[in-house]
């Protein structure tokens, strides 16, 4: 036997082979499968019968489905729609609108891969691409969102894998392991793409997922299964063992103190940078805390960074807790007891002052941080490119996370009981 080299990094075991799919297997699956599909599917915005869905409406539901369950993304896919009614609408919107209706999703980068994709579609093919390979290449597009729109939209024989399927193909043929690790995401595909009919590939994968998400959950209904005949997990009484339960680490905190800067009743928002967590949307001033820094002292040396503002720094007034996909997001709001510029500099001196976006720069009157009530400094020269003042109650239209709005809220709060 060969040993390895020394340093050398481990060879990857090699991969099972797929499992077989005899076709007579095959034809019972699909015609049992899709025939419970016809009778029993739920009733959702975005279905339509194969050869009758419009691509835009697909594609969107696909995204919004990626990060959301069905009945949150519903009332996100009518008002989005509602906004944005084609392709050609949506394409034709500022980041800002898209952020803002996107907003409360979560992974703000889908929502801006969204516009960006839907504007190069329509700049190079006039519409979105039939195929799975030209979707590809559009922004955000993954293998899963290609399959979905090429076969659902265009039944185009692809397969369509989601949490859903992969979990409901496992049972089916008895792979074991867990379904992120390669060697057994790679034998759930190639049963899936054995399986998609060439009829009603779209209907057929969206059966695959409707099975997974009504009736082959975590806990399975084998009792209510249109294909537990044909199920390999429970002849073997592997169901609930197939895929095994997901090891889920403890989430990050990530804690942010944040300057409440008030005028005239209005809040100081700031622009995030357009790429990276969150980006692109507003928020207070703030800076991420580690360890045991000190958050006034942090929120002072951020506003100074950033604004250009020597500010005194008060009380908590306001903390909102959010749980993200990975991380557990602290938002913690401090009093701005005045603000005054950066001695010597007429414009902020920072280096992570957020480009300027179009249309949203503060105008006129004095700057971002000009006096508030009952302050005691003088009016700060501005504009600060990507900033703006916003009164609580109109943060409609404003691109914010859930976090930033829910601390906006209870500073509002807090500030009426004063
Ligand atoms: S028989 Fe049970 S485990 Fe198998 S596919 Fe149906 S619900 Fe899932």
């Amino acid at each position: 036997m060969r040993s390895r080299r020394p340093g050398a990094a481990p060879r990857a075991p090699p991969i099972p082979p797929v499992p077989p799919v005899p076709p007579a297997r095959a034809a019972a699956l699909r015609r049992r499968l899709l025939a419970w599909y016809d009778a029993s599917r739920r009733d959702l915005p975005w279905r339509a019968p194969q050869g009758a869905a419009d691509p835009y409406r697909a594609w969107l539901a696909e995204v919004m489905l990626q990060q959301t369950r069905v009945e949150a993304a519903i009332p996100y896919y009518r008002r989005f729609l509602e906004a944005f009614p084609t392709l050609e609408a949506l394409a034709a919107a500022g980041e800002e609108e898209v952020l803002s209706r996107w907003a409360g999703l979560g992974y703000y980068a889908r929502g801006r891969n969204l516009l960006a994709a839907a504007r190069e579609a329509v700049a190079r093919h006039g519409g979105l691409p039939a195929t799975p390979e030209a979707l590809r290449a559009l922004p955000g597009f993954g293998p899963y969102t290609a399959g979905a729109v090429a076969s659902i939209a265009f039944g185009v024989r692809a397969p369509a894998v989601d949490g859903n399927a992969a979990r409901v193909l496992a049972r089916l043929f008895r792979i074991e392991g867990r379904p992120e690790e390669r060697a057994v995401r790679e034998r759930i595909l190639g049963v899936a793409a054995r399986l998609v009919p060439a009829g009603r590939p779209g209907d057929w994968n969206q059966a695959l997922m409707e099975l997974g998400a009504t009736v082959c959950g975590r806990a399975p209904a084998c009792g209510r299964c249109p294909v537990e005949p044909l199920c390999e997990a429970r002849r073997a009484g592997r169901e609930r063992g197939i895929p095994p339960p997901r090891r889920h680490p403890a989430p990050a905190l990530l804690r942010v103190a944040c300057a409440a800067l008030w005028r005239d009743g209005r809040l100081l928002l700031v622009r995030r940078a357009s790429r990276g967590l969150l980006g692109g949307l507003w928020e207070l001033p703030g800076v991420t805390l580690h360890g045991a820094d000190p958050a006034r002292a942090a929120v002072r040396r951020a506003l100074r960074r950033d604004l250009g503002l020597e500010a005194s720094v008060g009380r908590e007034l306001a903390a909102v807790e959010r749980q993200l996909t990975h991380r557990r997001l602290q938002l913690i709001a401090y009093e701005i007891r005045s603000v005054r510029p950066v001695p010597g500099t007429g414009k902020p001196p920072g280096k992570s002052v957020p480009k300027p976006v179009p249309g949203t720069e503060h105008r006129g009157r004095a700057g971002p941080a000009g006096p508030a009530p009952g302050m005691r400094s003088r009016p700060v020269p501005g504009p600060v490119p990507g900033t703006r003042w916003i009164s609580p109650d109109a943060l409609e239209g404003v691109a914010i996370s859930t976090a930033v709005r829910r601390l906006v809220e209870a500073l509002a709060a807090a500030r009426a009981k004063e």
